[in-house]
């Protein structure tokens, strides 16, 4: 009997799954594994105020119905930014340092806390595949604020525009992801940047494109020091020139708005060797504005 109730406790997740599937009003949070009320159904009140409501508002309804209170109330939430080029939301040195900037701007979801580490190695290394809708919903908030930024980066240039209805699709020519080494992709069998690609685009209705890949596999970049990174990643990402010239060159004469999505943005050199990369092998001028699920 005993090892029986061991191999059970050991298997507690699938029986939690079986529980479930008996008793589908049983509901647990996918982040923490705690029981789900089925009084929840309002996100808490946040203390942010107005503006971060209407943040949030950009979340599917489902999203916090699905998350416990506890877990929803630790999503340390990117706004509102202090750094217009990063999205960070504290006042930023980094992007001083950016003089030759080949991408707009960058959006993240969530600050990168050990909370969010904890639930992206979840679904990363830990393959936890549940936890990707919702990981994605997530950055709807961020994606809404990155499009209506780059929508009035154009208005700004031309006035014409302004009047004109915007949709994420008539701002985005299309959404691309940075990719990951084959090594990395065979290991854990999907790229989760692509995948979050997916689902915006899915959502919202914008084509998407596989534009780029990796040249060689690099060390893990967690070690390094910001410029060993910079000069590692530099010469990383190649474009396919076949693809790119696939993208439709937009009518109003400016130049195709391409959305670049990644997991983790730290120094930004990760997108900017992608942006480069982008610009060098494409004919058509291009406007990269990058969206990320976490700003480290
Ligand atoms: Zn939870
Ligand atoms: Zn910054």
């Amino acid at each position: 009997m005993r090892p029986f109730i061991k191999q059970l406790l050991k298997r507690s997740g699938e029986l939690r799954h079986t529980i479930q599937f008996l008793n589908p009003n049983a509901r647990e949070c996918p982040f923490c594994g705690k029981s789900l009320k089925n009084s929840q159904s309002l996100p808490p009140q946040s203390s942010e105020g107005q503006a971060q409501k209407a943040y949030l508002s950009y979340l599917p309804p489902t999203f916090p119905r699905s998350v416990c209170s506890s877990c929803f109330a630790a999503i340390p939430w990117l706004t509102p930014i202090q750094c217009g080029k990063c999205g960070r939301g504290i006042p930023c040195p980094d992007c001083i340092r950016w003089t030759d900037a080949k991408f707009m701007a960058n959006r993240s979801a969530v600050q990168y806390s050990s909370e969010m580490r904890e639930w992206l190695a979840q679904y990363k290394y830990r393959g936890n595949e549940k936890l990707e809708p919702l990981l994605a919903q997530m950055m709807f908030p961020a994606f809404a604020a990155i499009t209506k930024e780059a929508a009035s980066r154009t208005a700004s240039n031309s006035p014409a525009t302004t009047a004109s209805i915007v949709t994420p699709a008539s701002v985005w020519d299309a959404i691309a992801f940075v990719p990951v080494s084959a090594e990395r992709a065979e290991e854990r069998g999907f790229n989760q940047a692509e995948r979050f690609a997916a689902i915006l685009a899915k959502q919202n209705h914008i084509p998407i494109f596989d534009l780029l890949f990796r040249e060689r596999h690099t060390e893990k970049q967690s070690f390094k020091s910001r410029s060993e990174r910079m000069k590692d990643t530099r010469r990383l990402f190649q474009a396919k020139p076949d693809l790119l010239s696939l993208l439709q060159t937009p009518a109003q004469g400016r130049p195709i708005r391409l959305l670049l999505i990644d997991d983790i943005y730290t120094t930004g050199s990760t997108i900017q060797a992608c942006s480069t990369a982008l610009h060098q092998q494409s004919q058509a001028p291009l406007a990269i504005y990058a969206l990320t699920w976490a700003r480290s």
